[in-house]
């Protein structure tokens, strides 16, 4: 069957708002579905003003020929009280992810295992005034990403605690 003209027209309308929405999403790689004990790798999730930042650490991290993956985003404070309690504690129970300001990524193909590609997600981390889980000084932790630095997260605490708008203390964080 012959398509109209307005037919066609209507179906590359279609096409091009796809793909400007596919250029415009944060383009993460989830490498997987989230997995059963709590664990989410999704970015929508995040506070939008660190989301966006992390985008721009993707395409760096793209740019240098590396894979980066988000392995996990926000964490529920029940994963985290659990991740806390485990032996060698991944995590802490008042982790920066339970508020959507951290993320863990890693190499899609490599995982854990690749040197350079921590080194590398440092130094991009670093020029974009992200914060690198490898500065950490009691346990550095390098695939972690967080929207502050360590000396302001009380001050980020207490704001979620008193009900405080978040994206916009994150949003200050990364401008400044
Ligand atoms: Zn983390």
């Amino acid at each position: 069957m012959a398509l109209s003209r307005a037919a066609q027209a209507t179906i590359a309308g279609g096409a091009v708002g796809a793909l400007i929405l596919l250029l415009r999403a944060p383009r993460f790689n989830y490498g997987g579905p989230d997995s059963a004990n709590g664990l989410s790798r999704d970015p929508t999730l995040l506070l939008p003003a660190f989301a966006r930042k992390l985008n721009l650490l993707f395409a760096a991290m793209r740019a240098r020929g590396l894979d980066p993956m988000l392995n996990e985003g926000r964490r529920s404070r029940a994963r985290a009280e659990a991740l806390s309690k485990e032996p060698g504690a991944p995590g802490i129970a008042d982790s920066m992810h339970i508020y959507g300001a951290a993320a863990d990524i890693i190499s899609a193909s490599k995982g854990f295992k690749d040197p350079a590609f921590f080194k590398a997600l440092g130094e991009e981390a670093d020029k974009l005034g992200l914060f690198w889980g490898g500065h950490f000084k009691t346990r550095p932790d390098s695939p972690h990403i967080q929207a502050l630095a360590v000396a302001e997260e009380n001050k980020f605490r207490a704001l979620a605690k008193a009900g405080g708008d978040l994206n916009a203390f994150v949003a200050q964080e990364l401008a400044a």
